[in-house]
């Protein structure tokens, strides 16, 4: 399984340091596929088996885009993991879905393991399925889904960082339609936490998980990848 971790605007280099070193311990002896995605400031060339990935990056190698970073800061670490889509990106720094396809389709010419992600705001999940599909499938317009370093996430917006999730049932329903969109793994994200990730990673079509806060306490992640191998052996 995919267990991720979006450290978002938090933990500083030193912390982030730390933060790694604590998870090698338990990822070691572990059968799971860890990406862990720091702040900007804190990238750095970590000696783990955890998979570090950008949070954001300019589509381009370099040059003048004030206060971004591009493919060569990357390269310098040799991250080859970027998330793309967040919804925070999508609705607080108002990135569009043209600009979104754009940086998918650069760092796809680049090789690199894309998590894109999707999920529809709360107005839109008051209405009918539908058109909470259709606003899904938007999310899409220019996105290559049989690129082969694809993985996708499923995040509701408004169970980010709200304490809210959808039920089981829910969730079994909206990876359904998205497995018919593309084959790639399948990601939930969306206030995931140690008590609720064993009954996430049990449903059907869940690939993983991204998680976001409660990801921040190293010994907190480290449960939730030790029950993912918990399950994954329950399963054999
Ligand atoms: C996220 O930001 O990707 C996320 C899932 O956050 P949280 O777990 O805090 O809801």
């Amino acid at each position: 399984m995919i267990i991720a971790a979006n450290l978002k605007t938090n933990l500083t280099r030193s912390a982030t340091c730390k933060y790694i070193k604590e998870l090698q311990i338990c990822v070691q002896n572990s059968t799971q596929n860890v990406i862990v995605f720091p702040a900007t400031s804190s990238l750095d060339s970590y000696e783990s088996n955890v998979t570090i990935g950008a949070q954001n990056a300019y589509p381009v190698e370099n040059g003048a885009f004030t206060g971004e970073i591009g493919l060569e800061h990357l390269k310098e670490f040799e991250i080859k993991t970027i998330l793309i889509g967040h919804s925070e990106r999508r609705h607080i720094l108002g990135e569009s879905q043209e600009f979104i396809a754009k940086k998918f389709h650069y760092f796809k010419e680049q090789g690199f393991q894309i998590i894109f992600c999707v999920g529809e705001p709360l107005e839109i999940r008051e209405g009918s399925k539908e058109e909470m599909l259709t606003y899904i499938h938007k999310q899409f317009e220019g996105i290559d889904t049989t690129y082969e370093n694809l993985i996708i996430a499923y995040e509701p917006v408004w169970a980010i960082g709200t304490g809210k999730v959808p039920t089981l049932e829910d969730i079994k329903e909206i990876h359904k339609e998205l497995k018919k969109k593309s084959s790639a793994p399948l990601l939930y994200g969306g206030s995931v936490k140690v008590n609720n990730v064993k009954d996430i990673l049990s449903v059907e079509n869940v690939d993983g998980v991204l998680v976001g806060s409660a990801a921040l306490y190293a010994e907190h992640f480290c449960t939730m990848i030790e029950y993912a191998d918990e399950l994954q052996q329950s399963r054999h």
